[in-house]
């Protein structure tokens, strides 16, 4: 990897993504895939991953917010496209008129998309998200009743039309949890009401990467999958990525800044929480806070150089951090590999969040704009762009009967 010569790079590997997204769709027939990209597709880039993950039969792309989806829109694709996070002032017009299915949880919502529809000139795709009992977004059980009403009323007015019926988990990472089967029955009791109030959603959907791994029976018509596209496990407890038959998407890498020889008792980086206890060689990472290594990583984050696992030494400052190489040595411009698939007994993102106190969503999700994202293992002959999907302009269309 190191011809590309950068001080930093985060590689991406889409042939590893469409093969997660294959993965992922043979462990869940029935339902179709909605590959989740939101935050640049757990900074993995959103454009390309979402091509991809088109490519291997993801029928879907979801978006947390309204901007999001645009960006995907304003980049040739054209499937089905989904975003959630929504507050007043939308920009329900913008999104109406690409084709984005909406999240409603609220009857203001239904409210704005009204105004919103008038100036497009257009139906808005519209599901709607009951809180089945996250306790985040969505609608209040005891509230369905009156969005479904507005929801219908605005339907049968040609206003809108409901396109899906949704929630989310809280506990699904933690399999047995009970919670699971709770939210569950609060969810098919959402979905029969509203179908007996004359609602008929394309798809019914609620699992997310650590439903769907371990639960069928939360599949229904759609899965969400985010950071299982990306071959990162969900939670340890799940299992590693490979025991998922998934692949690490991404490998964090760095060239040396700098070798040098240093004394014994030479204080290392600020604070000097680190120093040398002998002779040694040093090693400068030039990655930092400001890339996305979490500063928690002082002292415990784990760097491959030289085929050694070594860990940081003292701070993690922001733009770099330094490693003991012990008795060994290495060049600069040597390749220092913080995270990848592990394949060349590199760490892996669960091994970043492990040393960090933190969760590998957030590993990958925090590297930053600085770090280059160099794309490897584009589908041969791909031209057929984002777009490859259901065209949303001929179903957005459709009359409902
Ligand atoms: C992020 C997100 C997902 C994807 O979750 P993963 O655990 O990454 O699969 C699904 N649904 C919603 C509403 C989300 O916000």
């Amino acid at each position: 990897m190191n011809e590309t010569p950068m001080r930093a790079r985060a590689l991406v590997d889409l042939a590893a993504l469409r093969a997660n997204v294959r993965a992922l769709r043979a462990r869940a027939p029935q339902a179709q895939l909605m590959a989740v990209v939101k935050a640049d597709a757990y900074g993995h880039g959103a454009v390309p991953c979402a091509r991809a993950a088109r490519q291997a039969g993801a029928t879907w792309i979801g978006t947390a917010t309204p901007q999001e989806a645009l960006a995907l829109r304003a980049a040739g694709d054209e499937g089905r496209l989904m975003c959630w996070l929504w507050t007043p002032g939308g920009p329900w017009r913008e999104a109406i008129e690409a084709g984005i299915d909406v999240s409603v949880s609220g009857v203001w919502a239904v409210a704005e998309i009204r105004e919103a529809v008038r100036a497009a000139g257009r139906p808005a795709r519209v599901q709607l998200k009951i809180d089945t009992g996250l306790g985040r977004n969505g609608c209040q059980p005891d509230d369905w009743p009156e969005l479904i009403a507005a929801a219908r009323a605005a339907e049968d007015e040609g206003v809108l039309r409901v396109t899906g019926v949704w929630s989310h988990f809280a506990c699904a990472d933690e399999p047995g949890h009970p919670s699971i089967q709770a939210q569950l029955r609060v969810f098919r009791d959402a979905v029969g009401y509203a179908e007996r109030q004359g609602v008929r959603p394309e798809v019914r959907h609620i699992a997310n990467s650590p439903a769907m791994l371990t639960l069928p029976e939360t599949h229904f018509d759609l899965v969400r999958t985010g950071v299982a596209v990306y071959g990162v496990s969900p939670s340890p407890e799940i299992g590693t990525p490979q025991e998922l038959g998934l692949r690490p998407v991404m490998t964090l890498s760095a060239s040396l800044a700098s070798v040098k020889r240093v004394p014994g008792g030479h204080g290392v980086s600020y604070g000097h929480h680190y120093i040398t206890p002998g002779a040694t060689t040093l090693a400068l990472v030039p990655v930092g806070y400001a890339d996305g290594i979490p500063r928690a990583g002082s002292g415990t984050g784990p760097v491959l150089i030289g085929g050694k696992w070594r860990t940081v030494a003292g701070r993690v400052a922001m733009d770099q951090f330094v490693v003991d190489l012990g008795g060994d040595t290495a060049r600069v411009g040597d390749e220092a590999v913080l995270f990848g698939p592990g394949d060349r007994g590199e760490p892996t993102a669960e091994d970043w969040a492990r040393a960090t106190g933190t969760i590998a969503y957030e590993v990958v999700t925090r590297i930053s704009n600085r770090v280059p994202r160099v794309y490897v293992g584009e589908e041969p002959g791909a031209d057929a762009g984002p777009g490859a999907g259901t065209n949303v302009n001929e179903s957005v269309n459709q009359q409902r009967s």
